[in-house]
């Protein structure tokens, strides 16, 4: 929320914030005054408040797949950078509208430093608030109403540590879940794993029941902290204690956590590093694994060998794990996880 709306609202019923929260979703709703159910003094009050906290400043569209990227510009002039993903349909439906994911970020750069990630090595600007966060999804809403289109899934995979920026994020998935009929599990949170804030989830009783990933990517401890340096070498003792609480706060049998493996070429990829990797995913109980390949992002890291990638896949799924291999959508438009990283000069 601007503080001159918030200054502008001060004197006005609880209520009205949340008639303009929700009119704020419609989007064939672009400004106040097309809110009917404010009176015409508030409206015109309002007038000089921007609608949406972001503004278009680029949108690449890839030529391989249906995927958009928008880096938004915000009021500081700082950008966000947002991604539409078109996902195929099984059976194609006529005049049926086609379904869309959203990958949102949740800061402005990373302070993690993963090394493979363009993200982590731009490094940290600053959080976004709940309002930036949830104006990613309006801003693609709006773009979709003209195409006919529908976003059903949210993930956390653009830049930032959501949990890093906890009460913003948090506060942005209860809003969203209000105002949208996106359920709790389509919308996928993805943490380095800071264990913190981890815990702070099990406690929060208003934490909503979204699905958390965690980006593991080795489980043996010198590896892990030379591709993430915020690694902390009890991480591997927490997590299946973390786990086990978690499935028990949300003990739904559809309820699993997510684990992601980036496969890099000679530094986690072997045969040491499967095994290893299969004794910790045990112990975290009920898991999907997403084996992701690496995205190109420069320096002198390498992605395993597509031979290597499907030996993990039939390795772990004989190992009784239910695995995925993610599916890199707009790599040409550096919009791929990891890629994202302000080069508005590329645009
Ligand atoms: N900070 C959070 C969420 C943003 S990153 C996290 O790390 O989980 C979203 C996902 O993209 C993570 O799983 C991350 O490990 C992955 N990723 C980062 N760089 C990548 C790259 N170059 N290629 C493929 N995936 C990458
Ligand atoms: Fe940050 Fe995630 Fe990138 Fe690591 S992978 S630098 S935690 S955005």
């Amino acid at each position: 929320m601007t503080e001159s709306l918030e200054k502008i609202l001060a004197g006005e019923k609880k209520y009205r914030l949340k008639q303009i929260e929700a009119a704020k979703f419609d989007p064939r709703i672009n400004n106040f005054s097309e809110i009917s159910t404010l009176s015409k003094e508030l409206r015109e009050k309002l007038k000089s408040v921007p609608w949406l906290s972001v503004k278009l400043a680029v949108l690449q569209e890839s030529r391989i797949d249906n995927t958009k990227k928008a880096i938004l510009e915000l009021s500081d002039g700082m950008v966000a950078e947002t991604v539409l993903m078109g996902r195929k349909m099984k059976k194609k439906i006529k005049n049926a509208e086609e379904r869309y994911t959203i990958c949102v970020s949740s800061q402005v750069g990373c302070a993690m430093g993963c090394s493979f990630c363009a993200t982590g090595i731009g490094g940290f600007k600053r959080n976004l608030s709940a309002e930036e966060i949830i104006d990613q999804f309006r801003f693609w809403q709006r773009w979709l109403c003209v195409k006919n289109g529908k976003i059903d899934n949210v993930v956390f995979m653009g830049q930032g540590e959501p949990l890093l920026n906890y009460d913003e994020v948090k506060q942005a998935i209860i809003i969203l879940l209000k105002n949208t009929e996106i359920g709790p599990t389509k919308i996928t949170l993805s943490t380095a794993g800071i264990m913190s804030s981890m815990e702070k989830i099990l406690t929060d009783i208003d934490f909503p029941p979204v699905r958390v990933a965690i980006s593991l990517h080795s489980a043996v401890n010198e590896t892990r902290k030379k591709i993430m340096p915020s690694h902390q070498n009890n991480f591997f003792e927490f997590l299946p204690i973390w786990a086990k609480k978690y499935h028990e706060k949300f003990s739904s049998r559809t309820h699993f956590l997510g684990l992601e493996y980036l496969l890099l070429d000679s530094i986690n990829d072997d045969e040491k590093h499967l095994k290893v990797f299969i004794k910790l995913a045990s112990k975290v109980g009920r898991v999907r694994i997403n084996l992701i390949p690496y995205n190109a992002v420069g320096g002198s890291l390498r992605g395993s060998k597509e031979e290597v990638i499907k030996h993990w896949h039939n390795i772990l799924m004989k190992s009784g794990f239910t695995t995925t291999i993610r599916h890199s959508q707009g790599a040409d438009i550096d919009a791929a996880c990891g890629q994202l990283a302000n080069k508005m000069a590329n645009c």
